[in-house]
């Protein structure tokens, strides 16, 4: 199945890996956090080489509905009950200068950037709207209370946070991506210190980002077995309603919405891979 957003950009190509090479940093997986490493050295003037599997944004990356917000949940209250004032401000500080470095991007590539109202609501809690509104406020970070009249059901509250954005992934990716120096059809199969195997050659390196989403490293925490995998589900509906804001619900089995141009992008249905959830099924009901 086809996203919204592989139907509508034009993917540029890449060659896999030839022979052996070497490289100051090697970034394995091009999926948008992999470019955007890779942009950012190049752009800093750091040799970098850049080993994609399959193709760069087939993982994830392609299906996303590609919100740009620093309020993708009710986050805030439990960060700074767990982790402190200090280092929620500090999130709340990267997720802001993450905006602005998406915004100036936004403004040389054609990528149908758009800056939207964000609204993270509960369909029964009001409680829990109001102490995120104080954690907020807390960071120094304007939000409102809000009703959320857009949606087509009643909520129990909202959180609008202003001035954050939407855009098409792949319209951006590809357009960044065209002048890195990225190998794709180049799977890395065994790592060793400065050096990686991979199914065309080797890459010699003094750094490594591993890129690769879910972490393929079976070393520094044994994270492959402790983490597992959760699936969700987004349509692209022709003819319904249209929407401004972008919405999702706080509860991790709730929906989200946001438009592309006249497609409502509807989301939800997630559950832990083989586990029981809403699947397409619920989203289409
Ligand atoms: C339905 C849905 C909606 C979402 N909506 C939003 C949203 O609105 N806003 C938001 O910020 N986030 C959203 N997300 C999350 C966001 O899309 C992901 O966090 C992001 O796309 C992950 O990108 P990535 O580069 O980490 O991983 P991926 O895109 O999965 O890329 C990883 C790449 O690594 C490659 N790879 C793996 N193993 C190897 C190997 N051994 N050698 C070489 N390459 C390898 C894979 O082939 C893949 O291309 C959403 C996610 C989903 C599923």
């Amino acid at each position: 199945m086809e996203s919204v957003w592989e139907t509508t950009a034009q993917k540029p190509g890449f060659d896999a890996l030839d022979g052996n090479k070497s490289t100051h940093v090697l970034i394995i997986g091009g999926g948008i956090a992999g470019i955007l490493c890779a942009y950012q050295l190049k752009t800093a003037g750091v040799d970098c080489l850049l080993a994609e599997a399959d193709e760069i944004c087939g993982g994830i990356t392609k299906n996303t509905t590609a919100k740009i917000t620093l309020h993708h949940g009710l986050i805030y209250d439990k960060m700074i009950r767990r982790f402190g004032e200090d280092k929620a401000r500090l999130y709340v500080e990267a997720q802001t200068k993450a905006i602005e470095e998406y915004a100036r991007l936004g403004k040389e590539i054609d990528c149908d950037f758009e800056w939207r109202d964000n609204y993270v609501y509960s369909l029964s809690d009001r409680n829990k709207i109001t102490k995120e509104l104080a954690a907020l406020a807390r960071l120094g970070v304007q939000a409102e209370s809000a009703s959320a009249h857009e949606l087509p059901f009643p909520v129990a509250g909202a959180v609008c946070v202003k001035n954050q954005a939407q855009f098409h992934p792949l319209k951006f990716l590809y357009a960044i991506a065209k002048d890195l120096p990225i190998c794709e059809h180049t799977k890395v199969t065994e790592l060793a210190p400065h050096i990686a195997k991979t199914n065309h050659g080797t890459i010699t390196f003094q750094k490594l980002i591993i890129a690769t989403h879910f972490p393929t490293l079976n070393k520094h925490g044994l994270y492959p077995l402790k983490l597992y995998q959760h699936r969700s589900y987004v349509i692209a509906l022709k003819g319904a309603q249209t929407i401004g804001g972008m919405y999702v619900d706080e509860s991790d089995t709730g929906l989200s919405f946001r438009s592309y141009g006249n497609l409502l992008l509807l989301g939800g249905g997630g559950h832990r891979t083989g586990k029981k959830g809403g699947c397409w099924q619920e989203l289409e009901a």
